[in-house]
């Protein structure tokens, strides 16, 4: 297996490749636009076909033409709703999750709603990567989350029922670290640790309030600054 990070500096944003380098598949999940020459260099590298482009959650409102610079990947995007193919869960309810495969490899795709109303987080093995569910208020995009309520059900309620030992990877890192674990955050979080559901609520009810796409142009993050590959690509091997 094959596992790489791009973390853009400025935004805080990260991004993250995995694959099958056996089967030469691979999948990126939260990729940006501005990274796509990277990408395909990476992809190329190791002869990689990409199987699908996942994205925990997207801010294309406020990043008009992002989209269509991912489609340049030439994959598949998965966001906003679990896959059409194979959704799980409890028989009669919505489906909770779905599965993709890319090489001999397989992620579980998430209905994770609350940092955005249609948030996917993705298990491959025992990493989760869940996008800005845990930042509450540190997204550059958006000053609070979209639907509290939503949002302290996907974590309280799923990821933090997960085995303490699962890995969270996050999709902002401006104010924190890339990785933890169920058992830090169920612990130490610094908004679900300890807080009750009436708690987290009020205390984001303290924040600013959701803004409108076009009011929060002058608060999109300033194009990032120029680093070499070397300071941005952590590896690991598998
Ligand atoms: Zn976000």
């Amino acid at each position: 297996m094959y596992f790489r990070l791009l973390h853009d500096e400025s935004s805080g944003a990260v991004s993250y490749l995995l694959a099958d380098l056996d089967a030469g598949e691979a999948v990126l999940v939260d990729p940006r636009g501005a990274d796509v020459p990277v990408l395909n260099a990476m992809l190329d590298e190791h002869q990689l076909r990409l199987r699908w482009l996942l994205r925990t959650h997207e801010h294309d409102a406020l990043l008009t033409g992002e989209a269509a610079a991912l489609d340049a990947l030439g994959a598949p995007r998965i966001q906003h709703h679990l896959p059409a193919s194979q959704p799980q869960g409890n028989p009669g309810a919505e489906p909770s999750h779905a599965f993709l495969t890319f090489g001999n490899e397989h992620v579980q795709v998430v209905r994770t709603p609350g940092h955005t109303a249609g948030c996917l987080s993705y298990l491959w093995r025992d990493r989760l990567f869940c996008g800005g569910l845990l930042a509450v208020d540190a997204c550059p995009f958006q000053p609070r989350p979209a639907l509290p309520e939503a949002l302290w059900d996907s974590v309280v309620n799923d990821v933090f029922k997960r085995p303490a030992e699962t890995l969270l990877f996050t999709g902002h890192a401006t104010q924190s670290r890339a990785v933890s674990n169920v058992l830090e955050q169920r612990r130490w979080h610094p908004w679900f640790g300890g807080a009750t559901r009436d708690e987290f609520l009020a205390r984001v009810r303290t924040l600013p309030p959701a803004a409108t796409a076009s009011s929060t142009t002058a608060s999109t993050p300033p194009p990032r600054h120029e680093h070499t590959d070397d300071d941005r690509l952590l590896r690991t091997h598998h």
